[in-house]
């Protein structure tokens, strides 16, 4: 689902900007006026936006767009050495920005980000200027039957490159899915698209304009994350539940999910064990049936809300799923605190369960607002610790 939500709109970009760009003449003057400017608009708004919301891939992919319309638009590669060199670059470059780990954008930390950067286009300069000839063997020479290229003015090697490259990023996608990186993948068929039809108006505008929209869905959709999701476990947060409260009416259910003993669990098997733990919690609280949506409340506090059904009606799921997650295996590392020994050993490895007490309310009491079934869901939350935990109250 995540995947798809990612994935979907970068492909349906990709399809009107190469439908467009096909059809480019035959589209109406007033789109072609307006198609002039778009890039330029969305190179500021999208920097803007990643700048304020410190999203640093999508800045430099901005910054990528941005150079291979000055190289392209102004005619700067003007040989076939420089041309294939900035075909190269690019792709690579955006590659190694994806791989850079995330560390801001005018931070001390970005540094290593800013200097590839710059790096890389003084050396690509230096050597389209001194035309070495290593470089025309190597980005030049022919390594498979010239006729299976000859419907591409790109040389073989900058197809090598630009195809190891998008079969990285394809695969970095499903590893590390994230907005950011499906933009990514997109812009790097953008930058490819706009180098191999070549310098014309045409392609920078369609091309740039349409790799600036998917970094565009990528920075709100991050920010959409970022305000709704909760970073640890990538459950809805509280925002999200209490936007949720807003829209409730007539007959719900509220239920409160409290992990026990947690505080022991840390100090037995330290903080970020028990990280893992409420990701595994979070992972079952995800799969909850009857209708159930999931949220974490705070902490190891988490809030499972069903629409339209009593609290009678929803006591079964919150069983089952109070079940799976005391049925769950999850192996630890023991922490021996007074050793401060936190390396793994097989003696230390074993499997250990957790427990949650659930507190269940619905609406159909005197209450006034969903805040008021959290309040009685905690209330019997309370109840179900006072019965020895691991059980549902109601
Ligand atoms: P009870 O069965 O009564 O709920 O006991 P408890 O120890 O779970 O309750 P208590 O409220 O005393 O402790 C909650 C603990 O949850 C304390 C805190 O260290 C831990 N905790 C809260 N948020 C997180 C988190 O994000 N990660 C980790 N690892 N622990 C957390
Ligand atoms: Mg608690
Ligand atoms: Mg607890």
């Amino acid at each position: 689902m995540r995947i798809l939500k990612s994935f979907v709109p970068v492909l349906l970009l990709l399809v009107v900007s190469f439908f467009g760009y096909q059809k480019y003449d035959q589209l109406p003057s007033v789109i072609i006026n307006g198609i002039v400017f778009l890039p330029v608009t969305l190179a500021v708004l999208v920097m803007g936006l990643a700048i304020h919301f410190n999203r640093s891939p999508v800045f430099f992919y901005v910054i990528l767009v941005v150079i291979a319309n000055i190289v392209l638009g102004l005619g700067m590669a003007s040989t076939y050495l420089a041309y294939a060199l900035v075909s190269i670059l690019l792709p690579l470059l955006l590659l190694v920005l994806t791989l850079l780990p995330e560390r801001g954008i005018f931070s001390a930390n970005a540094i290593p980000a800013h200097a590839t950067l710059l790096s890389s286009l003084f050396f690509t300069f230096v050597i389209a200027m001194m035309s070495p000839e290593w470089t025309e063997h190597l980005l030049l020479s022919d390594w498979l039957p010239a006729r299976y290229f000859d419907w591409t003015p790109q040389s073989q090697s900058v197809w090598l490159v630009s195809v190891v490259v998008f079969i990285y990023m394809l695969v970095l996608c499903f590893v590390r899915t994230s907005p950011h990186m499906f933009a990514g993948l997109g812009v790097l068929v953008m930058l490819i698209a706009q180098l191999h039809f070549g310098e014309t108006s045409r392609s920078l505008n369609m091309f740039s304009s349409a790799a600036l929209l998917m970094c565009l869905y990528a920075v709100l959709q991050e920010s959409w994350r970022m305000a709704y999701l909760d970073e640890l476990t990538e459950l809805p947060g509280r925002r999200a539940l209490r936007e949720k409260f807003q829209k409730m009416s007539g007959v719900y259910t509220v239920a409160m999910l409290d992990v026990d003993h947690f505080k022991k669990f840390n100090d037995t098997y330290g903080h970020d064990t028990g990280d893992g733990v409420l990701r595994m919690i979070a992972g079952r609280l995800r799969k909850v049936t009857g209708g159930g949506v999931s949220y974490r409340y705070g902490g190891e506090e988490f809030s499972v809300v069903f629409n339209g059904k009593s609290k009678e009606d929803a006591a079964p799921y919150l069983e089952t799923l109070r079940e799976s997650i005391a049925s769950s295996l999850f192996v630890v590392n023991r922490v021996s605190r007074r050793q401060n020994d936190r390396k793994p050993s097989d003696k230390n490895h074993k499997a250990v369960t957790v427990t949650v007490s659930i507190g269940i309310a619905d609406s159909t009491g005197d209450v006034e607002s969903p805040w008021d079934v959290l309040k009685l869901a905690d209330k019997a939350l309370y109840r179900a610790k006072g019965k020895g935990r691991n059980c549902v109250s109601g």
